[in-house]
């Protein structure tokens, strides 16, 4: 299974930069989501990585095989890269059936595979099956109609469902009409008979390979239709679109068509599935089925799997790894439950949770002892504490040191023959702080901004109602979902997010006292954006 590793990749259109100096590297056997705003240039990345848009510069490896390098003028073409897609926009061929355009890929296929006896293992699948022929009875007592005759195409189905067979075992297992009470002793001895002596003479293993002094044979062969059906079987089930196998696309709905567009891609067990949105068709109920499904497949096929999204909550259940992108530029990669903890900047910690987190300017210094006491909310005084020691100096001096090495790389850049000066602009994210009267934003003039301003992230669910709590406000709106409720409550000007878990029922206009007592609150430097450390707050 491959790493894939991107070095110092840029696109550009113009003056546009849709990546910027993306570096970062795909573990084997990841789940990776691209995460972003709509236009930060996922799709991109991911069509590059695939190897369907070619990067203005920088360097992708799959594997041990570099698949682009500008500087090297290498550049191989997608269907060389060995991968899976499944975009937004994906076509089934109309004129075939649902059976057919799953196969129809890997009936092409022609590679090295193990040398297999298909009768012999199809046969002792039978007898296994057979011997305990009560099983069979039962699923194909189900598939009697109102008539109690059975419905031999629904049997066979079952069949094939019940026993993990293909339709030609499950056709012949149908043809011993064990429904009828027929005893199949004599057919099992035949078939055990048969399966010995194929064993003995192509020297078989215990999955019906055939062996030469102990090794496997291998063969340069196509899929036989057994195996091609047992893969249709495999991803249709996975996909629940088992009964409509007969169907032509047309026949089907947008839904539909997608979990079909999703099996076809699943089905020749690409070592990487690359996937634009490939949700976003589905009803939500089926999304968060197929959200599921996907998990499983993950960790069933143990391969890497690379993920584009816009909806964070998606990107959230489902990365091992989440890679946020804003305006082309990497924001943050790591497990999504360490961006959650510790975004290390205002956007990303805006972007990831929902609710949206609180932010609260607050105006202040560092204490010896490593707080930082700060003004906050109109008035009150706080001080944050943090989890680790702190030195606020050596900070500073490592964010300036981190901005004066952008800056020379910028400027070295810019000597380059090639280099074009970005035109969308980087910028420090504009946090929204939410209040009762909303401003607009746009006309207030721009503060200055000092090494004394800071910014608090509170996540709603460090916000607890408590009696002795030392921040009264007054209860703005409450939004009860049965298991919890997401609150809006006032203090001063300004609004708070909370979310309260058990099924309380909260008066508009109530007064309420709120304590936060999370060890988990973040502390933001309002210069930069970037996140300083994370720590407790305590009440003054
Ligand atoms: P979305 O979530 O909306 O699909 P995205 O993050 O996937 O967005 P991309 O499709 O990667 O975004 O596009 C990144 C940026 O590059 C966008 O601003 C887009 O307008 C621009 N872009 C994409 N293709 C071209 C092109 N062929 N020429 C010029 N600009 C382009």
């Amino acid at each position: 299974m491959p790493e894939i590793k991107l070095e110092h990749i840029n696109k550009r259109w113009g003056k546009f930069y849709a990546v910027d100096d993306l570096s970062m590297t795909i573990r084997d056997n990841a789940f990776v989501t691209l995460l972003g705003p709509s236009g930060c240039g996922k799709t991109t990345t991911l069509r590059m990585i695939a190897g369907l848009e070619t990067p203005t510069s920088g360097k992708i490896t799959i594997g041990d095989k570099v698949v682009f390098d500008s500087s090297r003028g290498i550049n191989i073409p997608a269907n060389k890269r060995k991968v899976g897609f499944l975009f937004q926009n994906y076509a089934l061929w109309p004129n075939m059936t649902v059976y057919q355009n799953i196969s129809f890929g890997l009936t092409n296929i022609k590679e090295e595979m193990p040398k297999i006896d298909f009768e012999a293992r199809t046969n002792s699948q039978l007898v296994k099956i057979l011997k305990n022929p009560e099983e069979v009875v039962r699923v194909l007592e189900e598939c009697r109609d109102k008539n109690g005759k059975i419905d031999s195409k629904r049997a066979v189905l079952k069949l094939i469902d019940a026993f993990t067979i293909s339709q030609f075992t499950a056709k012949t297992l149908f043809s011993y009409h064990l429904e009828e009470g027929k005893d199949v002793s004599e057919e099992i001895s035949k078939l055990s008979a048969k399966v010995k002596e194929s064993v003995e003479k192509n020297h078989l293993d215990s999955s019906f390979q055939f062996t030469e002094n102990g090794k496997v044979v291998v063969e340069s062969r196509k899929m036989s239709r057994e195996e091609i059906d047992l893969a249709v079987r495999r991803v249709s089930r996975i996909v629940k679109i088992g009964m409509f196998m007969d169907r032509y696309p047309a026949e089907l709905s947008g839904g539909q068509q997608q979990r079909v567009a999703i099996a076809r891609t699943l089905a020749p067990e690409p070592s990487v599935l690359f996937m634009d949105e490939p949700l976003s068709n589905l009803d939500a109920k089926l999304r968060l089925e197929m959200r599921y499904e996907l998990q499983r497949l993950h960790v069933e096929t143990g391969s890497t799997f690379v993920y584009v999204t816009h909806d964070q909550m998606e990107a959230m259940t489902l990365a091992s790894e989440i890679c946020l992108i804003n305006n082309g530029v990497l924001q943050q990669y790591q497990p999504p439950l360490e961006v959650y903890k510790k975004p290390s900047n205002l956007f990303v910690a805006d972007f990831v949770g929902n609710p949206s987190i609180n932010f609260v300017d607050g105006k202040g210094d560092g204490k010896d002892d490593g707080s930082i006491e700060l003004e906050v909310l109109g008035g009150r005084k706080v001080k944050f504490i943090p989890s680790s020691p702190l030195s606020l100096k050596s900070w500073r001096e490592e964010r300036d040191r981190e901005e004066d090495a952008k800056k020379l790389d910028i400027a070295r850049r810019s000597k380059e023959k090639d280099y074009v000066e970005k035109g969308n602009k980087d910028e420090v994210f504009k946090y929204h702080i939410q209040k009762v009267d909303e401003e607009d934003d746009s006309l207030s003039e721009e503060p200055v901004v000092t090494d004394q301003d800071f910014v608090l992230g509170i996540r709603p669910e460090c916000i607890e109602i408590k009696e002795d709590g030392k921040l009264q406000g007054e209860i703005y709106g409450a939004m009860p979902t049965g298991m919890e409720s997401t609150i809006k409550v006032r203090v001063g000007d300004f609004l708070l997010t909370g979310v309260v878990f058990g099924d309380l029922s909260f008066r508009i206009g109530s007064t309420v006292n709120l304590s936060v007592e999370s060890d988990r609150i973040m502390i933001f430097d309002r210069k930069s954006g970037k996140l300083i450390t994370t720590g407790r707050l305590e009440i003054l």
